[in-house]
């Protein structure tokens, strides 16, 4: 008997024929004598629905009154859920975040779990009671309710897997695994049946949204097993179908380029002749992160003759506006011109046989340059390689790169 956490994103629980088909799953694993905690999304749509709801209102709104709007997309699938493995006869009942409790921090709307308490959900969980959990909320310190960000069911499922000390947590989605790269632009895209938490966290982290990354970064922290898997296939999670998140020790096959991630969430900021002297770049991104803007790439040129140089940076496109915001108002000595450009995207390869392999920028530029496609700006890890492109050459870079590191090549699968 194993304890499973399985979590159902919204595509799968996108109206009543799937919440019957996904409660099915589940029921064939409790069926099986397996301890199941199910975290649920809101069916799909809804809870952008419920975002346009609360800037159709005003744009600018109180995130704690966001929450209370886009949260409530969880609860009702919860609560249909139960319903439907009750209607199977299994004991079921639905766990708003507020009863678990799963503590947040108070940065509504994009809240970080700080604790769960798991006592009487656990107690309950042993006596074979299904416990359906509604993903993506919490309560925050100022007990209200709080949501982890876009895709935020995801951490929900593994943070709840780690405080109960799951034997696995089962993403269900409506891909069958983690594939090469989205296969919604490459058809070619294949599966990778075992991928290391190190690549799934840049992954995740540079845009493949198939898990978010704080679920990610969870998983690696508390060692979890985690499966990606389909909910429209026949298996369920113990038949293993899916892709598995593992220690990068136990897998033997160390790809140079395993996954190719791209990014449309991305703005472009260049501060025109700042001051080239010590102190100007903490002048500049404080203030930034002050604000909460995360800055991603960042591009100093050589200072020109007059001791003044150019400094490119990335933010999130929903962030540009505050960060000009920000520069405007507290760098004034240091920032003369702004200019702006949403016209970008962010393309990475991914692998962690990179650390070992020379040559692979080089493979990536020159996969590009033979498509014509400029490069802006690039950023470096260990295990990747990113470039800013424009936008209107983003599926033929993902298309060409994944060709270019013989991704599409079946002979791989
Ligand atoms: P859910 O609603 O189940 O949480 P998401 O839409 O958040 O599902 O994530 C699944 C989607 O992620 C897939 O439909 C696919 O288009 C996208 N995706 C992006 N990159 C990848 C990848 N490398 N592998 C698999 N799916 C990916
Ligand atoms: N329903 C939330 C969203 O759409 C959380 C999730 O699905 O993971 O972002
Ligand atoms: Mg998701």
């Amino acid at each position: 008997m194993s304890r499973i956490v399985a979590k159902f994103g919204g595509t799968s629980v996108a109206n009543l024929e799937k919440i019957e088909h996904a409660a099915d799953k589940v029921a064939k694993e409790a069926g099986a004598g397996h301890e199941i905690a199910v975290v649920v999304s809101a069916m799909a749509g809804v809870t952008n629905q419920l975002v346009d709801y609360c800037r159709g209102i005003s744009p600018v709104h109180d995130a704690r009154e966001y929450d209370a709007v886009v949260s409530s997309g969880e609860q009702v699938t919860a609560g249909l859920m139960a319903i439907a493995l009750q209607k199977r006869g299994i004991q079921a009942r639905s766990w708003m975040g507020w009863q678990v409790p799963l503590l947040c921090d108070d940065v509504h709307g994009k809240a970080r779990i700080e604790d769960i308490r798991t006592d009487e959900f656990e107690k309950r969980l042993r006596t074979g009671e299904v416990a359906v959990l509604a993903g993506f909320q919490g309560i925050s310190t100022c007990n209200r309710i709080a949501t982890l960000g876009r895709g935020g069911s995801d951490t929900t499922a593994v943070a709840l897997a780690a405080a109960v000390g799951a034997d696995r947590c089962d993403i269900y989605t409506d891909v069958d695994g983690v594939y090469t790269t989205d296969p919604r632009i490459v058809p070619q895209a294949r599966k990778i049946p075992r991928i290391s938490y190190e690549e799934m966290l840049e992954l995740a982290s540079l845009g493949a949204k198939v898990l978010q990354t704080r679920s990610v970064e969870m998983a690696m922290k508390h060692k979890v097993n985690l499966q990606v898997l389909s909910t429209f296939a026949e298996e369920v999670g113990s038949d293993l179908p899916g892709t598995i998140v593992m220690d990068e020790d136990k897998i033997m096959e160390k790809e140079v380029v395993n996954g190719i991630a791209y990014s449309r969430d991305e703005a472009k900021i260049t501060l025109r002749s700042v001051a080239d002297i010590p102190g100007v770049a903490s002048k500049v991104f404080t203030p930034l992160a002050k604000a909460n803007v995360n800055v991603d790439m960042i591009v100093q040129n050589v200072s020109q003759d007059d001791g003044a140089t150019d400094m490119t940076f990335t933010v999130p496109r929903g962030d540009l506006n505050a960060a000009v915001d920000v520069l405007k108002k507290e760098c004034t000595d240091t920032v003369h011109e702004i200019v702006t450009n949403t016209d970008v995207a962010k393309v990475s390869i991914v692998g962690i046989g990179m650390r070992s392999h020379a040559g692979v920028a080089q493979n990536m530029f020159q996969a590009l340059a033979d498509k014509g496609v400029n490069i802006q700006v690039i950023s470096t890890s260990e295990i990747k390689i990113s470039v800013l492109i424009a936008e209107e050459y983003l599926e033929l870079a993902v298309r060409s790169l994944h060709r270019a590191f013989g991704l599409d090549d079946p002979q791989k699968a």
